[in-house]
């Protein structure tokens, strides 16, 4: 009886995890219906606001998406913000508790909408320096991202902190010709002030050395065949001279990290390199505009093993500077919990920046809410659960996040097959989704962005870019969005 019991589940965010959820959900109980909740209104998260513009393929996964939104039992509700305060004024918030009411089960998928900082002397008081989380979302055109303009006018030296894949993206942005740019779907906001671009220097700076960096082997490769950018070369003494007894995937990077490029330092107009064991102490401003940085100081590190990739490292007293006339942080993005998440009894794991789960995606009951606290493996909260960043924390591509969000899937059919207690709603009768929702908050219909909607807003964003020879110009502002649907 319950393989056909109906089913309604809310999902928090229309990212790759929201959505390969959804559709795991949805092909393995055919009466379920899912009512997705996106606070923009654009869907797809991190692919369309993530993603680097000259890396379309990775976008492929719109495909699936838009497949899984075209079922009848699925409903999208865009511009609508779960706990959080809304972006303007016409933008909807519903709180948690209200949510709940109308489901038998909710899915976080919201993603990491903050990121980590370094918390050292001129981070927060210096112009020029970015969280590479706000700059991607600026060339990537989110609506919140907008007002950080970073001004590339002046700035010849280029300092970013962490050595992952988003490191590498803000390097390959900096350093690309404008005119393979021009081609992709990168904000023309961003084209203007990278058209005006002086960069010519790239550091890409970590704590550690190139057996221990984050970044894979493929942007590593895309910025060695930058035309006209020269590789200032590794260490040596931090890799291994022989690399045969490498396991294939790091012996193939390192040996792309020895290679480096053709292109010679001295000869070529733009140059990048891969500055190791350096740790951050602190930002300094300019010496002619002292508001603005114009270095950043670090202290050199000692790696125990350099050829071990979890060797630890030990700061030094040494310390050296390099010039950065704009820096980035890129050490990671983080998850915050929802408004509301104590209230319902949901735990957030805020040194993780995860919703607390068993692993398989189910949500545990915060232990405040129990009679007896049970401090190694609290029970899970009936029909909660999440998937993505929120649930892995920050890491790992769309591939790994799929994976994921078929296995929180499993849970909740599991769950749902088993008889499982799932969202209490004693109050309510039964679950009436979206509909129950809206009428409870009363929001207006001039507030809701449908999947209809959204595609209307996807042709005119797809028409902007035609005139302009681009795949597509995102609209940058809510109000532009909402101002192209009929
Ligand atoms: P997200 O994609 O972040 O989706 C979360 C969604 O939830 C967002 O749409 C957000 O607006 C919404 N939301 C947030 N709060 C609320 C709320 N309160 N109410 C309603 N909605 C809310 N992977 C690759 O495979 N290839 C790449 O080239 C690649 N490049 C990347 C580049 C960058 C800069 C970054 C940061 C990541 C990249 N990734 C790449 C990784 C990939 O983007 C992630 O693995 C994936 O997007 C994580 O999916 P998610 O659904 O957990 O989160």
């Amino acid at each position: 009886v319950l393989a056909d019991a109906p089913f309604r589940m809310a999902v928090v965010g229309s990212g790759p995890a929201g959505f390969y959820t959804a559709y795991r959900v949805m092909s393995k109980l055919p009466q379920a219906r899912v009512d997705m909740y996106e606070a923009l209104p654009v869907p797809f998260g991190l692919v369309r606001h993530g993603v680097a513009p000259d890396h379309p393929e990775v976008k492929n996964c719109k495909d699936k998406f838009d497949e899984v939104a075209s079922s009848p039992n699925f409903t999208f509700v865009g511009n609508v913000s779960i706990g959080h305060p809304g972006h303007l004024a016409e933008h909807c918030t519903i709180p948690l508790k209200v949510l709940m009411g109308h489901y038998d089960s909710v899915l976080f998928a919201y993603g990491a909408s903050e990121d980590k900082k370094l918390h050292i002397p001129g981070e927060a008081s210096l112009k020029g320096i970015y969280s590479a989380r706000q700059f991607v979302g600026w060339y990537n055109g989110h609506p919140d991202c907008g007002q950080i303009e970073p001004d590339l006018s002046r700035a010849e030296e280029a300092v970013i902190i962490g050595q992952g894949n988003v490191a590498l993206d803000v390097a390959r942005i900096l350093l690309e010709d404008i005119d393979v740019l021009r081609k992709t779907d990168i904000s023309d906001r961003a084209l203007a002030q990278l058209a005006e671009s002086r960069v010519k220097r790239v550091h890409v700076v970590g704590r550690r050395g190139p057996m221990q960096a984050a970044f894979t082997i493929k942007e590593v490769r895309e910025l060695m065949k930058l035309s006209g950018v020269a590789f200032h070369g590794v260490d040596d003494l931090l890799i291994p001279a022989a690399l045969d007894t490498l396991p294939r995937a790091t012996k193939r990077l390192m040996e792309v990290l020895r290679k480096g490029t053709t292109a010679s330092v001295s000869e070529s107009p733009k140059s990048w390199s891969l500055d190791n064991c350096l740790a951050p102490k602190a930002f300094v401003g300019d010496k002619q505009n002292p508001s603005v940085v114009g270095s950043t100081e670090f202290y050199v590190t000692k790696l125990e093993d350099p050829f071990n990739p979890r060797s630890s490292v030990a700061r030094t007293d040494e310390t050296i500077t390099l010039p950065s006339d704009i820096a980035f942080r890129s050490v990671g993005y983080k998850s915050v919990a929802l408004p509301g998440f104590a209230e319902v009894g949901i735990q957030f794991d805020e040194k993780r920046g995860i919703v607390t789960n068993d692993g398989l995606g189910r949500a545990t009951q915060s232990s405040a809410n129990l009679a007896e606290p049970v401090e190694t493996h609290p029970p899970a909260l009936p029909g909660v659960y999440c998937a993505g960043w929120v649930k892995r924390g920050p890491t790992g591509v769309i591939a790994s996040t799929m994976s994921d969000a078929f296995t929180t899937g499993d849970a909740v059919v599991q769950d749902w097959l088993s008889g499982a207690p799932f969202l209490d709603r004693s109050a309510n009768g039964t679950a009436k989704g979206w509909e129950a929702v809206k009428a409870d908050v009363n929001a207006q219909a001039d507030q809701i962005v449908t999947w209809d909607q959204w595609r209307q807003i996807d042709q005119a964003e797809t028409a902007q870019g035609l005139t302009r020879g681009k795949p597509r110009e995102k609209f940058t502002s809510i109000r532009d969005m909402l101002s192209s649907i009929k």
